[in-house]
């Protein structure tokens, strides 16, 4: 992919005093100057973050849903700045929305999955902020799209912004997974090879969706070498307007840092060479790929017990099928080749089966006839 016209310049140079990880956190949306002010001391008597968000102008999905106290919220938000000291982040999606947050001196924008995809928002945006030096962070669009994220930083880039930075929060998937948004980390980990000055954010809670994986999915983002963090806290999350299901309170936002493990020292010029830092995202997914494989065979062998407890073909062609063709798709969709992700399955499925039969006995070639009969 071609990213030729970004050139992000790191945290460090932000002139904002940001150190790796960057820890932003705060309310979904600002509902209320007394729930914005406790919000803010929350998280400055916690001390570690270093970036307050709180959504001022809310995307909803389906009208009549609570979309954000407005301007308003902005006079609250100028009010716990200034009492605290925290610096602000909310979300922009039209020229409107930039005026009004750039004149009430908020400190950093991003710009929504909703938006994102959308190259005419995404415009008219960078359109308000040509030639204004204000950091934006840019999530991930909805939809997994590679070149849609891409473009969205294009755009800003060519607006004249240099204090860029990426929010990977998943992406819907038409498949149940246990999260919100698929975490799908290929998507950030090719923007990131493709490009390793751009700095990556994970927002953990809405990938999650609920609080009990905003920990894990943090970890892993942190293992992966992203730079920061955007996670939703709120003094009240049973009662919250928006996202309820998948906000912290103060308490156990500071329990979930605590658990936290920051690998990466701050990284060196030299670590920062490029080369070793791919090199460790290469070896994280390796690791990460045999450790499925062996949680797979593991279930596929459970499936062969049962199988043969209740005296059906380990084989089932139609079944097999339909995960290729899944897979297949997905491949399409990756812009990974074919004939790789499909010799990679039948790699996997001869495994499965040499697993499932017994003592592993020689397995004859998936869709031959002896085959399908085997195990009846
Ligand atoms: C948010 O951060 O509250 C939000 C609406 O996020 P996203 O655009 O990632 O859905
Ligand atoms: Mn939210």
């Amino acid at each position: 992919m071609d990213f030729k016209g970004i050139e992000p310049l790191p945290f460090s140079a932000w002139g904002l005093g940001l150190k790796r990880p960057l820890v932003i956190a705060g309310p979904c949306s600002a509902e209320s100057q007394a729930q914005v002010m406790e919000s803010a001391r929350a998280l400055k008597a916690d001390g570690r973050a270093n970036v307050m968000r709180a959504g001022v102008w809310k995307p909803r999905t389906r009208p009549g849903s609570f979309e954000g106290a407005g301007d308003a919220a902005l006079s609250w938000l100028q009010d716990a700045k200034r009492e605290t000291g925290l610096l602000i982040a909310t979300e922009v999606a039209t020229p409107e929305h930039v005026q009004a947050a750039l004149k009430a001196g908020i400190d950093m924008l991003w710009i929504g999955a909703r938006t994102t995809p959308n190259p005419f928002s995404v415009q008219a945006i960078a359109d308000a902020l040509h030639g204004v030096d204000v950091p934006v962070l840019v999530k991930n669009p909805i939809n997994p799209d590679l070149h849609l994220w891409v473009g969205a930083l294009e755009r800003l880039s060519r607006a004249g912004l240099k204090r860029l930075a990426a929010v990977h929060r998943g992406f819907s998937w038409f498949e149940r997974t246990p999260y919100r948004n698929s975490p799908m980390w290929e998507f950030p980990i090719r923007l990131k090879a493709a490009h390793p000055g751009l700095e990556l954010l994970c927002d953990p809670s809405h990938i999650a969706g609920s609080t009990e994986r905003i920990g894990q999915v943090a970890q892993q983002a942190l293992d992966l070498g992203f730079s920061g963090l955007m996670i939703e806290v709120h003094p009240n999350p049973a009662n919250a307007r928006s996202d309820a299901d998948q906000q912290l309170t103060p308490e156990a936002f500071g329990q979930t840092l605590d658990g936290l493990i920051f690998r990466q020292a701050v990284p060196t010029d030299a670590m920062r060479d490029g080369l070793e830092e791919l090199r460790d995202l290469i070896d994280q997914l390796d690791e990460e790929i045999v450790q499925k494989l062996g949680t797979r065979m593991d279930i596929a062998e459970r499936i062969g017990d049962h199988k043969r407890l209740h005296n059906v073909a380990i084989l089932q062609p139609e079944r097999w099928e339909r995960i290729m063709k899944r897979q297949l798709r997905m491949a399409r969709h990756l812009g990974l080749s074919e004939d790789f992700v499909r010799e990679f399955m039948d790699a996997i499925h001869r495994e499965s089966i040499r697993r499932q039969t017994f003592e592993g006995a020689e397995v004859t070639p998936v869709g031959s006839k002896e085959s399908l009969s085997k195990g009846t």
